[in-house]
């Protein structure tokens, strides 16, 4: 959908408004991202052909790509049905739910309808990244629920994505973090594809571009985190990301920077891309997708059993004041945060003392949750407030 918009370079230098650093426990998972995984997927979806509204061709990949979630273990599949004059086709909209808000989403989208070629790179490199995400963030916690989601009818001019956001985004109020949008990040076959371009949101309305800005930059930084890339900052335009921007939502996307001249043609193939590039991206993708939805390791048995018994709340129930203390004196801060059962946070303080009084008198009488962090790992109790 990119070809016939004007690329406007802003920045070629990437910063960041704090410092997002290195996480070991998120580089051991991405480092699990699988390039033969991802050239496979490109051939399969290359293999279905042109990709528009109203073929059979898009029906099936809509089948393959709904297959390889269930095949992964999702049960939160939803297919979307939306009509317009090309045809009725269906957004692919899959749902992983967060421990600590479970009602707060981190989106990553990318089309997978395609006009006039098979699209390996526009965007079934986009396509083939979100599943690799998907593989590998399955079975890690992560305390922001993600959507993943393929939306339909994106070359025709974003009506997918549209749909989308007038029939589920604005009818449910939803709660979005992020929208973290991939579309065309495939590379130039016989270029130095060294750089991905990461888009932020310089239109209006404007309340939600210094955000944006914010998060376009971490996202840059995570990328040179963990990957070999270089990247540079743009600004988001012509993709699935604009319906949501419309709407208010805080956006941020990745493009290609060698951009292909074979978007939208019959030789939008394989062959005019560069699979290494891809995996690069997709490799900070997952750690910036980590980030953001904020996952960490899970505990074994008898380490959750160990901190159960080094945090003691008191008195559980309470009223005015909790009293956290730990059992051996602290060699590390620990991060602690109230949240209510919404999964909106209403407390949150660094403990550093092995004993602690914390005022709760503005808190309502309720369920609550108590999220320790130490390291990237997690401690959750209940909490009742009387
Ligand atoms: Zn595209």
């Amino acid at each position: 959908m990119k070809k016939f918009a004007i690329f406007c370079l802003v920045s070629v230098v990437s910063f960041s408004t704090y410092a997002q650093t290195f996480n070991s426990f998120y580089s051991t998972i991405l480092e699990n991202t699988s390039q033969t995984n991802i050239l496979n997927d490109l051939t399969t979806f290359e293999s279905f052909g042109i990709k528009n509204v109203g073929s059979t061709r898009l029906t099936d990949t809509e089948t393959w790509i709904t297959s390889r979630y269930q095949n992964l273990g999702y049960t939160d599949v939803v297919l979307q049905p939306f009509s317009y004059s090309a045809g009725t086709s269906n957004n692919i909209i899959v749902t992983k739910t967060g421990t600590v808000y479970p009602n707060t989403y981190l989106i990553i989208d990318g089309h997978y309808d395609t006009i006039n070629g098979a699209g390996t790179n526009d965007n079934g490199s986009g396509t083939v990244l979100i599943l690799e995400l998907a593989r590998l963030l399955k079975d890690i916690n992560t305390e922001y629920s993600i959507k993943f989601i393929h939306f339909s009818g994106e070359e025709d001019g974003l009506i997918g994505s549209n749909y989308y956001v007038n029939n589920t985004v604005i009818p449910q109020d939803l709660d979005i973090k992020l929208v973290l949008n991939i579309d065309e990040v495939g590379g130039l076959a016989g270029t130095n594809n060294n750089t991905i371009v990461c888009e932020r949101d310089l239109s209006s309305p404007s309340s939600n571009n210094a955000a944006s800005n914010a998060f376009t930059n971490d996202l840059a930084t995570l990328i040179e985190l963990y990957t070999n890339l270089n990247t540079e900052i743009s600004n988001a335009y012509a993709s699935d990301y604009i319906p949501f921007e419309n709407n208010g939502e805080i956006i941020t996307g990745l493009y290609e920077k060698n951009e292909t001249p074979y978007a939208h043609t019959a030789n939008d193939l394989l062959v005019n891309m560069d699979v290494p590039y891809l995996y690069e991206v997709t490799k900070g993708t997952i750690g910036a997708a980590l980030e953001f939805a904020v996952a960490y390791e899970t505990l074994s048995l008898e380490e959750a059993s160990n901190l159960d018994h080094l945090i003691r709340i008191s008195p559980n129930p309470s009223d005015n004041f909790l009293t956290i203390s730990f059992s051996k004196p602290l060699d590390q801060v620990v991060d602690f945060k109230i949240i209510d059962m919404l999964g909106k946070q209403v407390y949150k303080s660094t403990l550093r003392e092995q004993t602690q009084n914390i005022a709760i008198d503005n808190l309502v009488a309720a369920h609550y949750l108590g999220v320790f962090k130490i390291n990237n790992k997690r401690l959750i109790k209940k909490l009742i407030i009387e």
